[in-house]
Protein backbone atom coordinates (compact mmCIF):
# COMPACT_ATOMS: atom_id res chain seq x y z
CA UNK A 1 0.00 0.00 0.00
CA UNK A 2 1.45 3.41 -0.80
CA UNK A 3 2.12 5.39 2.06
CA UNK A 4 -0.11 8.14 2.88
CA UNK A 5 1.41 11.21 4.12
CA UNK A 6 -1.01 13.64 4.10
CA UNK A 7 -2.95 14.92 7.47
CA UNK A 8 -6.24 13.38 7.89
CA UNK A 9 -9.11 15.03 6.19
CA UNK A 10 -12.26 16.32 7.73
CA UNK A 11 -15.50 15.28 6.23
CA UNK A 12 -16.31 18.28 3.66
CA UNK A 13 -19.64 18.80 5.54
CA UNK A 14 -17.76 19.07 8.87
CA UNK A 15 -15.49 21.45 7.30
CA UNK A 16 -18.34 23.70 6.44
CA UNK A 17 -19.25 24.07 9.92
CA UNK A 18 -18.35 27.75 11.32
CA UNK A 19 -18.09 26.63 15.10
CA UNK A 20 -20.58 28.20 17.86
CA UNK A 21 -19.52 31.68 18.77
CA UNK A 22 -20.50 31.92 22.59
CA UNK A 23 -21.38 35.42 24.24
CA UNK A 24 -18.03 36.76 25.74
CA UNK A 25 -16.88 37.98 29.25
CA UNK A 26 -14.39 39.89 28.86
CA UNK A 27 -13.05 42.20 26.48
CA UNK A 28 -10.51 41.49 24.19
CA UNK A 29 -8.19 43.05 26.11
CA UNK A 30 -8.87 40.79 29.16
CA UNK A 31 -11.05 43.12 30.76
CA UNK A 32 -14.06 41.69 33.03
CA UNK A 33 -17.17 43.05 31.71
CA UNK A 34 -20.99 43.24 32.73
CA UNK A 35 -22.19 39.93 30.49
CA UNK A 36 -25.21 40.90 29.25
CA UNK A 37 -24.46 38.84 25.94
CA UNK A 38 -25.44 35.28 26.97
CA UNK A 39 -28.74 35.28 28.10
CA UNK A 40 -28.50 34.00 31.36
CA UNK A 41 -30.40 34.65 34.43
CA UNK A 42 -29.00 37.74 36.25
CA UNK A 43 -30.43 36.68 39.57
CA UNK A 44 -28.05 33.83 39.85
CA UNK A 45 -30.15 30.33 40.67
CA UNK A 46 -32.17 28.95 43.34
CA UNK A 47 -30.60 28.55 46.87
CA UNK A 48 -31.82 25.02 47.07
CA UNK A 49 -30.28 23.95 43.82
CA UNK A 50 -26.72 25.40 44.87
CA UNK A 51 -27.44 23.14 48.27
CA UNK A 52 -28.25 20.10 46.66
CA UNK A 53 -25.26 20.33 43.92
CA UNK A 54 -22.75 21.08 46.67
CA UNK A 55 -24.48 17.67 48.51
CA UNK A 56 -24.20 15.88 45.53
CA UNK A 57 -20.27 16.95 44.78
CA UNK A 58 -19.34 15.08 47.94
CA UNK A 59 -19.43 11.65 46.55
CA UNK A 60 -17.61 12.05 43.13
CA UNK A 61 -16.50 7.90 42.22
CA UNK A 62 -19.82 6.79 41.34
CA UNK A 63 -21.58 7.50 37.66
CA UNK A 64 -25.08 9.16 37.79
CA UNK A 65 -27.78 7.74 37.13
CA UNK A 66 -27.97 6.86 33.31
CA UNK A 67 -31.98 7.55 32.95
CA UNK A 68 -32.03 10.39 35.19
CA UNK A 69 -35.22 8.93 36.73
CA UNK A 70 -35.78 10.96 39.52
CA UNK A 71 -35.35 14.10 37.36
CA UNK A 72 -37.43 13.27 35.02
CA UNK A 73 -40.11 12.35 37.45
CA UNK A 74 -40.03 15.31 39.12
CA UNK A 75 -40.14 16.40 35.47
CA UNK A 76 -43.42 14.94 34.65
CA UNK A 77 -45.06 15.84 37.93
CA UNK A 78 -44.22 20.12 37.68
CA UNK A 79 -45.21 19.92 34.10
CA UNK A 80 -47.96 17.47 34.10
CA UNK A 81 -45.83 15.40 31.73
CA UNK A 82 -46.02 11.39 31.18
CA UNK A 83 -42.23 11.50 32.43
CA UNK A 84 -42.04 7.90 30.53
CA UNK A 85 -41.78 10.34 27.66
CA UNK A 86 -39.00 12.61 28.75
CA UNK A 87 -35.43 12.48 28.05
CA UNK A 88 -32.76 14.62 29.76
CA UNK A 89 -29.71 15.80 27.79
CA UNK A 90 -26.38 17.74 28.51
CA UNK A 91 -27.93 21.26 27.99
CA UNK A 92 -31.19 21.18 25.36
CA UNK A 93 -28.03 21.12 23.03
CA UNK A 94 -27.19 18.18 23.51
CA UNK A 95 -30.92 16.78 22.18
CA UNK A 96 -30.89 19.36 19.44
CA UNK A 97 -28.55 17.68 17.74
CA UNK A 98 -29.93 14.06 18.60
CA UNK A 99 -33.14 15.10 16.97
CA UNK A 100 -30.99 16.01 13.92
CA UNK A 101 -29.13 12.81 14.13
CA UNK A 102 -31.56 10.35 15.01
CA UNK A 103 -34.16 11.74 11.95
CA UNK A 104 -31.83 13.24 9.08
CA UNK A 105 -28.50 12.18 7.21
CA UNK A 106 -27.10 13.01 3.56
CA UNK A 107 -29.87 13.92 1.01
CA UNK A 108 -32.06 14.87 3.55
CA UNK A 109 -33.44 18.53 4.17
CA UNK A 110 -33.66 20.45 7.58
CA UNK A 111 -35.32 23.67 7.83
CA UNK A 112 -34.98 26.31 9.96
CA UNK A 113 -35.98 30.31 9.80
CA UNK A 114 -33.34 32.82 9.29
CA UNK A 115 -32.33 34.26 12.66
CA UNK A 116 -32.54 30.71 14.12
CA UNK A 117 -30.61 29.71 16.78
CA UNK A 118 -27.36 28.95 15.64
CA UNK A 119 -27.05 25.51 16.82
CA UNK A 120 -29.81 24.56 14.51
CA UNK A 121 -26.93 25.12 11.68
CA UNK A 122 -24.54 23.47 13.22
CA UNK A 123 -26.57 20.01 14.16
CA UNK A 124 -28.26 19.91 10.60
CA UNK A 125 -24.40 19.73 8.77
CA UNK A 126 -23.11 17.51 11.53
CA UNK A 127 -24.96 15.00 10.04
CA UNK A 128 -24.52 15.57 6.40
CA UNK A 129 -27.99 16.80 5.88
CA UNK A 130 -28.91 20.08 3.74
CA UNK A 131 -29.40 23.14 5.40
CA UNK A 132 -32.75 25.28 4.11
CA UNK A 133 -33.12 28.29 5.55
CA UNK A 134 -36.83 29.97 5.44
CA UNK A 135 -37.37 33.48 5.27
CA UNK A 136 -38.13 35.61 8.14
CA UNK A 137 -41.12 38.13 9.07
CA UNK A 138 -40.54 40.82 11.18
CA UNK A 139 -37.39 39.13 12.68
CA UNK A 140 -39.62 36.12 13.42
CA UNK A 141 -41.04 32.89 12.32
CA UNK A 142 -43.05 33.11 9.08
CA UNK A 143 -45.14 30.09 9.22
CA UNK A 144 -46.28 30.29 5.04
CA UNK A 145 -42.66 31.01 4.08
CA UNK A 146 -41.51 27.50 6.03
CA UNK A 147 -44.09 25.63 4.45
CA UNK A 148 -43.52 26.67 1.44
CA UNK A 149 -40.10 25.21 1.22
CA UNK A 150 -41.29 22.01 2.98
CA UNK A 151 -40.80 18.48 0.07
CA UNK A 152 -40.37 14.90 0.07
CA UNK A 153 -36.52 15.63 1.80
CA UNK A 154 -37.01 17.69 4.57
CA UNK A 155 -37.15 15.50 7.60
CA UNK A 156 -36.87 18.07 10.64
CA UNK A 157 -38.12 21.24 11.09
CA UNK A 158 -36.65 23.71 14.01
CA UNK A 159 -37.97 26.51 15.48
CA UNK A 160 -37.46 28.62 18.37
CA UNK A 161 -40.53 29.77 20.57
CA UNK A 162 -40.07 32.25 21.80
CA UNK A 163 -37.31 32.90 19.45
CA UNK A 164 -33.59 33.55 20.05
CA UNK A 165 -31.55 35.98 18.94
CA UNK A 166 -34.95 38.05 18.24
CA UNK A 167 -37.08 37.36 21.08
CA UNK A 168 -39.86 37.09 18.78
CA UNK A 169 -43.09 34.52 19.75
CA UNK A 170 -45.35 32.62 16.83
CA UNK A 171 -49.02 32.14 18.21
CA UNK A 172 -50.11 29.17 19.50
CA UNK A 173 -52.39 28.94 16.36
CA UNK A 174 -49.74 29.54 14.09
CA UNK A 175 -47.41 26.88 15.66
CA UNK A 176 -50.62 24.34 15.36
CA UNK A 177 -50.85 25.37 11.15
CA UNK A 178 -46.97 24.80 10.81
CA UNK A 179 -47.58 21.77 12.17
CA UNK A 180 -50.63 20.85 10.37
CA UNK A 181 -49.04 22.04 7.39
CA UNK A 182 -46.06 19.31 7.64
CA UNK A 183 -46.06 15.70 6.56
CA UNK A 184 -46.48 13.26 9.57
CA UNK A 185 -42.76 12.05 8.89
CA UNK A 186 -41.31 15.20 9.37
CA UNK A 187 -40.13 15.85 12.79
CA UNK A 188 -41.06 19.36 14.43
CA UNK A 189 -38.73 20.48 16.83
CA UNK A 190 -40.10 23.33 19.25
CA UNK A 191 -37.55 24.54 21.64
CA UNK A 192 -38.92 26.42 24.21
CA UNK A 193 -35.44 27.05 26.17
CA UNK A 194 -37.48 30.35 26.82
CA UNK A 195 -40.91 28.74 27.66
CA UNK A 196 -40.93 30.00 31.45
CA UNK A 197 -40.62 33.32 31.16
CA UNK A 198 -43.74 32.94 28.57
CA UNK A 199 -47.32 34.30 31.31
CA UNK A 200 -48.83 30.80 30.38
CA UNK A 201 -45.59 28.69 30.37
CA UNK A 202 -46.37 27.76 26.59
CA UNK A 203 -48.44 24.12 27.69
CA UNK A 204 -49.94 24.36 24.08
CA UNK A 205 -46.77 23.05 22.80
CA UNK A 206 -46.67 20.11 25.22
CA UNK A 207 -50.08 19.60 24.20
CA UNK A 208 -49.32 19.28 20.04
CA UNK A 209 -46.29 17.13 21.23
CA UNK A 210 -48.56 14.75 23.23
CA UNK A 211 -51.15 14.31 20.37
CA UNK A 212 -48.58 14.17 17.38
CA UNK A 213 -46.06 11.41 17.06
CA UNK A 214 -44.04 14.30 15.52
CA UNK A 215 -43.24 16.86 17.70
CA UNK A 216 -40.17 17.00 19.87
CA UNK A 217 -40.64 19.64 22.93
CA UNK A 218 -37.07 20.74 24.16
CA UNK A 219 -35.98 22.60 27.55
CA UNK A 220 -33.35 23.52 29.97
CA UNK A 221 -32.32 24.82 32.71
CA UNK A 222 -30.10 26.93 31.21
CA UNK A 223 -32.30 29.43 31.32
CA UNK A 224 -34.86 30.86 34.08
CA UNK A 225 -33.53 28.40 36.34
CA UNK A 226 -30.38 29.52 36.46
CA UNK A 227 -27.99 26.75 35.77
CA UNK A 228 -26.02 27.49 33.35
CA UNK A 229 -23.02 26.00 34.40
CA UNK A 230 -24.45 22.43 35.00
CA UNK A 231 -25.67 21.44 30.97
CA UNK A 232 -29.07 19.95 31.86
CA UNK A 233 -31.88 19.99 28.81
CA UNK A 234 -34.86 17.73 28.65
CA UNK A 235 -36.68 17.07 25.77
CA UNK A 236 -40.94 15.52 25.86
CA UNK A 237 -42.27 13.94 22.82
CA UNK A 238 -44.26 9.99 21.69
CA UNK A 239 -42.43 7.39 22.60
CA UNK A 240 -40.75 6.42 19.44
CA UNK A 241 -38.95 9.69 19.34
CA UNK A 242 -37.59 9.35 22.91
CA UNK A 243 -36.38 5.79 21.80
CA UNK A 244 -34.38 6.94 19.23
CA UNK A 245 -33.36 10.05 21.39
CA UNK A 246 -31.74 7.37 23.92
CA UNK A 247 -30.77 5.17 21.46
CA UNK A 248 -28.26 7.71 20.48
CA UNK A 249 -27.76 9.86 23.48
CA UNK A 250 -24.04 9.85 25.54
CA UNK A 251 -24.83 7.09 28.22
CA UNK A 252 -24.30 9.42 31.31
CA UNK A 253 -25.09 12.62 29.76
CA UNK A 254 -26.65 14.80 32.43
CA UNK A 255 -24.35 14.92 35.93
CA UNK A 256 -24.98 13.74 38.72
CA UNK A 257 -25.00 17.21 40.89
CA UNK A 258 -26.91 18.58 38.00
CA UNK A 259 -29.87 16.05 38.52
CA UNK A 260 -29.48 17.14 42.06
CA UNK A 261 -29.80 20.58 41.37
CA UNK A 262 -32.97 20.43 38.73
CA UNK A 263 -34.81 18.39 40.68
CA UNK A 264 -34.29 21.03 43.73
CA UNK A 265 -34.73 24.07 41.32
CA UNK A 266 -37.75 22.69 40.33
CA UNK A 267 -39.27 22.58 43.91
CA UNK A 268 -38.34 26.28 44.47
CA UNK A 269 -41.39 27.97 42.24
CA UNK A 270 -40.89 31.42 44.38
CA UNK A 271 -37.66 31.95 42.79
CA UNK A 272 -38.63 31.06 39.48
CA UNK A 273 -42.16 33.41 39.79
CA UNK A 274 -39.43 36.13 40.70
CA UNK A 275 -37.53 35.75 37.84
CA UNK A 276 -39.89 35.75 35.73
CA UNK A 277 -41.73 39.12 37.25
CA UNK A 278 -38.36 40.43 37.18
CA UNK A 279 -37.60 40.27 33.74
CA UNK A 280 -40.85 41.07 33.05
CA UNK A 281 -40.72 44.19 34.30
CA UNK A 282 -37.16 45.68 33.34
CA UNK A 283 -38.10 43.97 29.81
CA UNK A 284 -40.92 46.32 29.38
CA UNK A 285 -39.01 49.14 31.23
CA UNK A 286 -35.98 48.81 28.80
CA UNK A 287 -38.48 48.59 25.73
CA UNK A 288 -39.28 51.62 26.93
CA UNK A 289 -36.30 53.56 27.12
CA UNK A 290 -35.50 52.00 23.90
CA UNK A 291 -38.45 53.40 22.45
CA UNK A 292 -37.26 57.00 23.69
CA UNK A 293 -34.32 57.10 21.85
CA UNK A 294 -36.30 56.41 18.22
CA UNK A 295 -34.92 59.97 17.17
CA UNK A 296 -31.45 58.07 17.18
CA UNK A 297 -33.30 55.09 14.85
CA UNK A 298 -33.11 52.36 17.62
CA UNK A 299 -36.32 49.83 17.53
CA UNK A 300 -36.40 46.91 19.88
CA UNK A 301 -38.22 43.48 18.32
CA UNK A 302 -40.96 42.94 20.99
CA UNK A 303 -39.25 39.86 22.95
CA UNK A 304 -41.13 37.83 25.58
CA UNK A 305 -38.04 36.68 26.29
CA UNK A 306 -34.82 37.71 28.60
CA UNK A 307 -33.78 39.80 26.55
CA UNK A 308 -33.93 42.71 23.91
CA UNK A 309 -32.95 43.00 20.03
CA UNK A 310 -32.62 46.13 19.32
CA UNK A 311 -31.89 47.84 15.50
CA UNK A 312 -29.84 50.26 15.14
CA UNK A 313 -31.70 52.29 11.65
CA UNK A 314 -29.80 55.24 12.31
CA UNK A 315 -26.62 57.35 12.32
CA UNK A 316 -24.75 55.38 14.66
CA UNK A 317 -24.26 51.86 14.09
CA UNK A 318 -24.58 48.68 15.95
CA UNK A 319 -21.06 48.04 15.71
CA UNK A 320 -19.94 51.58 17.11
CA UNK A 321 -22.62 50.99 19.91
CA UNK A 322 -20.94 47.69 20.34
CA UNK A 323 -17.56 48.26 21.15
CA UNK A 324 -18.42 51.40 22.98
CA UNK A 325 -20.11 49.64 25.38
CA UNK A 326 -17.42 47.26 25.70
CA UNK A 327 -15.11 50.12 26.52
CA UNK A 328 -18.03 51.71 29.12
CA UNK A 329 -17.90 47.71 30.74
CA UNK A 330 -21.01 46.01 29.27
CA UNK A 331 -20.99 43.02 27.11
CA UNK A 332 -23.90 42.42 24.72
CA UNK A 333 -24.49 40.46 21.75
CA UNK A 334 -23.52 41.42 18.05
CA UNK A 335 -24.42 39.10 15.72
CA UNK A 336 -23.17 40.06 12.54
CA UNK A 337 -22.38 36.39 11.22
CA UNK A 338 -26.06 35.82 11.74
CA UNK A 339 -27.33 38.19 9.43
CA UNK A 340 -27.86 40.98 11.76
CA UNK A 341 -24.82 43.30 11.75
CA UNK A 342 -27.52 46.60 12.44
CA UNK A 343 -28.67 44.65 15.64
CA UNK A 344 -27.51 44.44 19.29
CA UNK A 345 -28.96 41.66 22.02
CA UNK A 346 -29.15 42.69 24.85
CA UNK A 347 -30.03 40.30 27.85
CA UNK A 348 -31.77 42.01 30.49
CA UNK A 349 -30.01 42.30 33.87
CA UNK A 350 -30.37 43.14 37.31
CA UNK A 351 -32.26 46.66 38.11
CA UNK A 352 -28.72 48.31 38.44
CA UNK A 353 -26.79 46.19 35.41
CA UNK A 354 -30.25 47.77 33.15
CA UNK A 355 -29.94 51.25 34.73
CA UNK A 356 -26.11 51.49 34.29
CA UNK A 357 -26.59 50.18 30.01
CA UNK A 358 -29.28 52.32 29.44
CA UNK A 359 -26.88 55.46 30.85
CA UNK A 360 -24.15 54.00 28.72
CA UNK A 361 -26.34 53.94 25.70
CA UNK A 362 -27.74 57.24 25.96
CA UNK A 363 -24.00 58.46 26.24
CA UNK A 364 -22.65 57.09 23.61
CA UNK A 365 -26.06 57.97 21.24
CA UNK A 366 -25.19 61.47 22.53
CA UNK A 367 -21.18 61.55 21.61
CA UNK A 368 -21.51 59.68 18.22
CA UNK A 369 -25.09 61.03 16.78
C1 LIG B 1 -30.01 29.03 25.44
C2 LIG B 1 -30.75 28.26 24.42
C3 LIG B 1 -30.81 26.88 24.46
C4 LIG B 1 -30.28 26.16 25.67
O1 LIG B 1 -29.11 25.58 25.51
P1 LIG B 1 -28.57 24.61 26.66
O2 LIG B 1 -27.72 23.70 25.88
O3 LIG B 1 -29.73 23.93 27.28
O4 LIG B 1 -27.82 25.47 27.61
C5 LIG B 1 -31.53 26.20 23.51
N1 LIG B 1 -32.18 26.87 22.54
C6 LIG B 1 -32.17 28.20 22.47
C7 LIG B 1 -32.95 28.89 21.44
C8 LIG B 1 -31.43 28.94 23.41
O5 LIG B 1 -31.41 30.26 23.32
Amino acid sequence: MAARMSNPEAKPWINAIHAYTPGKAKSDDGRVLIKLSANENPLGCSEDATAALVDAKSSLARYPDPASNALREALGAHYHLESDRIVCGTGSDELLNLAAMGYAGAGDEIIYVRYGFSVYDIAARKCAATVVVAPDRDYGTDVDALLALVNERTRVVFVANPNNPTGTYCTDEDMARLHAGLPSDCVLVLDQAYGEYLEDDGPAAFNLARQHGNVLITRTFSKIYGLAAERIGWAYGQPHLIETMNRIRAPFNVTAAGQAAAIAALSDTAFVDHSRAHNREWRDWMANEIASLSNHGLKAVPSWANFLMIMFEGKVSAETVYLALMDAGYIVRWLPGQGLGNGLRITIGTEEENRGLVQALRAILETNG
